[in-house]
């Protein structure tokens, strides 16, 4: 248990903190504020446009705002932004007014900043209310079937199957949005649905499970996979049967579901939830945390402590409570230390684990496989700033070669260290580079350039369209063609290089020093790969001849800072078949149950290494999880 008692110690040295900040009360800076550390971005809509705000955060104060974009009425919306912007800083509160006459600059810049408290983890409406929130000290009291903590897709559905069991339930979600993670997805994975069936692709089942257990090398509940690949195919009808439909794609000869149109999910859900839980004389609190599982004597989980937007604390009573809060990958320190990962979170800004916190809390044991992570591509970190400045499909060029296999890729030492071929699957592409660290470096010459600038894509002989998500290209997918020229690539990369984003050098000993790599090592990879791209016989890595492409010998080059993505932690919570949560003697917690990737590792060892299986996962596990814990209840 080193987690729980690093905990205990964190929550003493806190409550130390706390205790002697209290002491020195009464300087206006002094705040009662938390944090999860770091820089975070927001934008929101001023009177002329949007505005985009980068906030840095301690563990107790806002330390910086930055306005980095905005179009508001010079001398007076931006003025009136440098004002409030003053104000929230030496005040550490959005308790500000809004400066008269311009009020949505005001409201902007007031609302891009709680975003991005919110962000980080603080507390916006006790911000916004002098620091006192108007319902704190107030208590109500509830009394339901069963508890589900967390909207995600695994949380909503747990609800629903549990409310169309007869289960009178109460889903509680820290913001204000339902979906979770499943509303930024792309597909799904439902084995053998009655859709993929149709298509005429069946799987090999028993195959696919003997392959799992053994790629996941046997550090897994082959039950667990069992059930879901014998399972999650009736996911499919059960939710189209609901009105979320998915659609069936053969992906080359992988079944996959791709979710209903992004802008239509949440609404479907919250349809769901209506005719399911609400209809029923269940309720859906948003903006409600839960913050601690309440026990009896023996042990058993009876109920939940949340906390509301106002301040106001519930007690809900439950015979069953279902955790669906998405773990922790938005916790920097809880990631590094149980993965020794720093790449970056392109999961939920508000999954900090405080649902394994609170199941560890009442009995349930750590897994031994615990610290997994569905690490899934890399991104170039160019990619924002420069939309700032470009069109996104301009800002988009560094992040378009991270996913093509024709360029040479080197981790921070200058070493090649994978064959490229490998950044054609999502999971190979972002594992291989984890192996180096947290990012790596990908090499594009002038050269490459110049025929990226003539021929676009085509020019570099990619062999296909970089294979990102949807969501990526979705706004310019009219210029997202292997033919298009790459206009101004030579500006947006030096332009990249200006934000730190990535280096140049003119020559190849240049580009390792300024990249901090070490330059014998990098000029020795350089001249290997040069000659293998001459030769096509990769003798290192074994990549396609078809990929080798020269650099040539001239300069400058270029490196593009690229960045492994954590889309999620996996597991924390060992759970059964039923979903019930175990304890250290591996025997089920009553009252307690966990789905989607709070219970994920059951499925995963190290990592997660899945096509569609975290979205198959969360529907899968929260339909049957919520099924059991329903009908249980009901006994
Ligand atoms: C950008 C992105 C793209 C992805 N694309 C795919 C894909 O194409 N295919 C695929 O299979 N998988 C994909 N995934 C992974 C997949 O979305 C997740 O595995 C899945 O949605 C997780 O569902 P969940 O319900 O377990 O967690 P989440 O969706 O994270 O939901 C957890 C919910 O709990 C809430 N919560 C947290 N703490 C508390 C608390 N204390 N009290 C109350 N509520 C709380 C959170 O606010 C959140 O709404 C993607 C993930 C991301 C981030």
């Amino acid at each position: 248990m080193r987690m729980k008692n690093k905990l205990s110690k964190m929550l003493i040295v806190s409550l130390c903190m706390l205790l002697i900040a209290s002491m020195f009360g009464g300087c206006s800076k002094q705040s009662t504020n938390s944090f999860k550390a770091g820089t975070y971005t927001a934008e929101a809509q001023g009177k002329n446009g949007p505005v985009n705000v980068e906030v840095t955060f301690s563990a107790t104060e806002i330390k910086d705002i930055k306005i980095v974009s905005q179009s508001e009425t010079a001398g007076l919306g931006d003025k009136a932004m440098e004002n409030i912007k003053n104000q929230i800083i030496d005040g550490q509160t959005l308790d500000v007014d809004t400066v008269a006459g311009a009020t949505y600059s005001s409201d902007a810049i007031l609302a891009a900043v709680e975003d991005c408290v919110t962000q980080a983890g603080g507390d916006a409406a006790a911000m916004k209310n002098g620091g006192k929130k108007p319902g704190e000290g107030k208590t109500e009291k509830l009394s339901t079937d069963v508890v589900v903590i967390g909207a995600g897709a695994s949380g909503v559905t747990a609800a629903v199957a549990a409310g169309d069991e007869g289960a009178k339930v109460i889903l509680l979600e820290k913001t204000s949005t339902i979906g979770g993670a499943s509303n930024l997805s792309w597909a799904g994975k439902f084995v053998d649905s009655s859709a993929a069936i149709e298509a005429g692709l069946k799987v090999d089942q028993e195959k696919m499970i003997s392959d799992w257990v053994e790629n996941c090398h046997w550090r897994v509940d082959s039950a667990a996979i069992r059930q879901y690949v014998a399972k999650s195919g009736e996911t499919y009808d059960w939710l189209a049967e609901k009105g979320y439909t998915t659609q069936f794609i053969n992906f080359f000869g992988e079944q996959l579901h791709m979710l209903p149109a992004y802008e239509t999910r949440e609404e479907l859900l919250k349809k769901m939830l209506a005719e399911s839980v609400e209809k029923k004389g269940g309720q859906v609190l948003t903006e409600t945390t839960a913050k601690k599982l309440i026990t009896d004597k023996a042990g058993h989980v009876t109920g939940v402590v949340a906390e509301k937007a106002d301040g106001t604390t519930l007690e809900i009573t439950a015979k069953n409570v279902i955790m669906a809060t998405g773990g922790y990958a938005a916790n920097k320190e809880m990631v590094k230390e149980n993965f020794g990962f720093e790449g970056v979170n392109g999961g939920l800004g508000q999954n900090i684990g405080e649902g394994l916190e609170m199941a560890w809390e009442a009995g349930a044991k750590v897994p031994d496989n615990f610290g997994g992570q569905m690490l899934h591509q890399t991104l170039a970190s160019a990619t924002e700033k420069l939309k700032t400045q470009y069109e996104p499909f301009e800002a988009s060029y560094p992040l378009m070669l991270t996913y093509l296999p024709n360029f040479m890729n080197v981790g921070t030492s200058g070493a090649r260290f994978r064959d490229e071929a490998a950044t054609l699957s999502p999971v190979a592409a972002a594992n291989t580079s984890a192996f180096q660290g947290a990012y790596h470096y990908v090499i594009v010459s002038q050269a490459q350039l110049d025929l990226l600038m003539e021929k676009g894509m085509n020019g570099v002989k990619a062999p296909s369209l970089p294979g990102m998500p949807p969501e990526f290209y979705l706004a310019w997918a009219d210029k997202f063609t292997l033919d298009n020229p790459w206009k101004d690539a030579d500006k947006v990369f030096d332009a990249m290089v200006k934000n730190g984003d990535g280096f140049k050098g003119n020559t190849l000993e240049e580009l390792a020093k300024n990249a901090g790599m070490d330059e014998a090592t990098f000029v020795e990879t350089f001249k290997k790969y040069e000659e293998a791209t001459k030769t096509g016989v990769d003798t290192e890595f074994g990549k396609t001849a078809s990929f080798l492409i020269p650099n040539g010998d001239q300069g400058p080059y270029y490196a593009i800072k690229a960045e492994i993505n954590n889309l999620g932690s996996v597991g924390g919570l060992l759970v059964n078949t039923k979903f019930q949560v175990l304890n250290d003697k591996r025997l089920p917690i009553v009252g307690l149950y966990a789905v989607g990737l709070e219970s994920e590792g059951v499925l995963f060892n190290d990592t997660y290494v899945g096509n569609g299986v975290g979205i198959g996962y969360a529907f899968t596990s929260g339909r049957l999880g919520g099924e059991y814990a329903g009908t249980n209840a009901l006994k």
